[in-house]
């Protein structure tokens, strides 16, 4: 769509996640995209370092999913998804779950990460509630984000994301963040040592709490919002451990690193440690269409839907738009494409160049550590006058300068396309440095 700012208002729109007041003084409409690149408003070509909000992957406008999605909607739009399906949501589910490690073969679909993410806290409620087991509290961890739902509000460990909505749900102890200060420029972002060190936090508030009181544990993989923090090794797996020793669910959030950003289907393969339950969304559909959707194993669905009186409703929740037909048909559509262009051994192929490439921005005085981990990288900079307003400023400058990157406070947030080519790659780190360069 056009815009014209003699004859349309910006005012009306209340936008989430922006200083609004700045944008509407110096507005950054997208008007078209396509491929690897976005085109604003004023007619430049803006290339996608952070493939959107790390959700189009494949390309924008690509176009099998215009057409699927076209398709489906000739043939019906809706569809009410409570005691009434459509063959595209059970498709959907049977395409995911040949991507999912075994025994994760039970998919819930919902609108949005921050749905996926209240969806498994209710599924982890209901499996121990199934079980006659009264386990209530949560594990999250400190500078996770895990979407803005009251739900996931309550495991955030970003303060601005809860500081002043205090209704969040009670019982929710956080584990230390695992980003050492001291530790700069690693590749892999930590030394060996700190892994199991730190994910006994999970065993010291077992210890403190009850492991019997301890529902599940929430965790990003890799944090990547508050900017892409890599797990220190054997971390991950030593949360498994804990977690299978006292009857603890283990939910990995996969809103990021879910359909290939790590090089494999989802972290959960890279790091080799198969969770109870992972959260999706982004990818799933190529950020065309909203869609998240939650993956169980085996167990957790059967005990949840075997925990009623046959002909009874098993699980007391769903959304309206839970598997929409147009959702799925681009989730289908999604899946060919990653198949087809075989995206993820593309991305596995391309890291190496890609972690290399952010290595290489290391140099300039303004930066003031990168962090990398699959084919997502965390550049910091050294924080202006307040925490955040460089990382704002500079998120502006390097629109302007024909480079779209999230920040989230005074970290860049890199993300390639899965089908950027090295020359991309190369734009991206060109782009960045003579950005930092002409910062004021
Ligand atoms: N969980 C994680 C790990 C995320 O990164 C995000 C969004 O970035 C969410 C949940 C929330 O997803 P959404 O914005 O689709 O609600």
């Amino acid at each position: 769509m056009a815009y014209d700012s003699r004859s349309n208002s910006l005012e009306e729109h209340w936008m989430p996640f922006s200083d609004n007041r700045g944008f509407k003084k110096d507005p950054r409409l997208v008007v078209k995209a396509e491929g690897t690149h976005l085109i604003d408003h004023r007619g430049g070509r803006v290339l996608d370092g952070s493939s959107g909000l790390f959700c189009s992957p494949a390309g924008h406008c690509h176009p099998k999913i215009v057409e699927a999605v076209h398709k489906q909607m000739q043939e019906y739009t809706y569809v009410m998804p409570f005691q009434v399906g459509h063959p595209g949501s059970f498709a959907l589910a049977e395409r995911i779950s040949r991507l999912t490690p075994e025994p994760i073969n039970h998919v819930f679909f919902v609108n949005s990460g921050s749905e996926a993410v209240d969806t498994a806290l209710k599924i982890a409620m209901a499996y121990h509630h199934a079980r006659g087991d009264a386990r209530s509290r949560f594990v999250s961890r400190e500078r996770a984000y895990h979407g803005v739902n009251i739900g996931g509000v309550s495991l955030s460990g970003m303060v601005k994301n809860r500081d002043i909505f205090h209704a969040t749900i009670p019982g929710v102890v956080m584990m230390r963040h695992t980003h050492n200060p001291e530790e700069k420029f690693i590749p892999g972002g930590h030394s060996e040592h700190r892994g199991v060190e730190l994910a006994n936090d999970l065993q010291r508030i077992c210890e403190t709490y009850g492991a019997g009181n301890i529902a599940a544990v929430f965790v990003e993989p890799v944090a990547g919002s508050t900017g892409a923090l890599p797990p220190p090794v054997g971390y991950l797996k030593r949360l498994r451990e804990i977690c299978d020793q006292h009857g603890i669910l283990l939910v990995f959030d996969e809103v990021i690193t879910g359909f290939g950003r790590m090089g494999t289907n989802f972290a959960a393969q890279h790091y080799d440690v198969v969770p109870d339950i992972m959260t999706m969304a982004k990818a799933l559909t190529n950020g065309s269409i909203p869609m998240g959707a939650v993956a169980v194993k085996d167990e957790i669905y059967e005990t949840v839907t075997g925990g009623s009186p046959d002909g009874l409703t098993e699980f007391f929740h769903g959304y309206t738009y839970s598997g929409h037909p147009a959702a799925c048909a681009a989730g289908l559509a999604m899946m060919d494409i990653l198949e087809e262009e075989d995206l993820v051994a593309r991305t596995h192929d391309m890291i190496p160049y890609f972690q290399d490439a952010m290595m290489s921005l290391k140099d300039h005085d303004m930066v003031n550590d990168i962090r990398v981990a699959g084919f997502m990288a965390g550049i910091e900079v050294h924080q202006g006058a307040m925490p955040g307003l460089r990382g704002t400023t500079l998120q502006k400058e390097m629109f302007w300068n024909g480079l779209s990157v999230k920040f989230t406070g005074d970290n860049a947030i890199i993300a390639p396309q899965f089908i950027m080519e090295k020359e991309h790659i190369d734009e991206i780190v060109d782009k960045f440095r003579s950005s930092l360069d002409q910062h004021e």
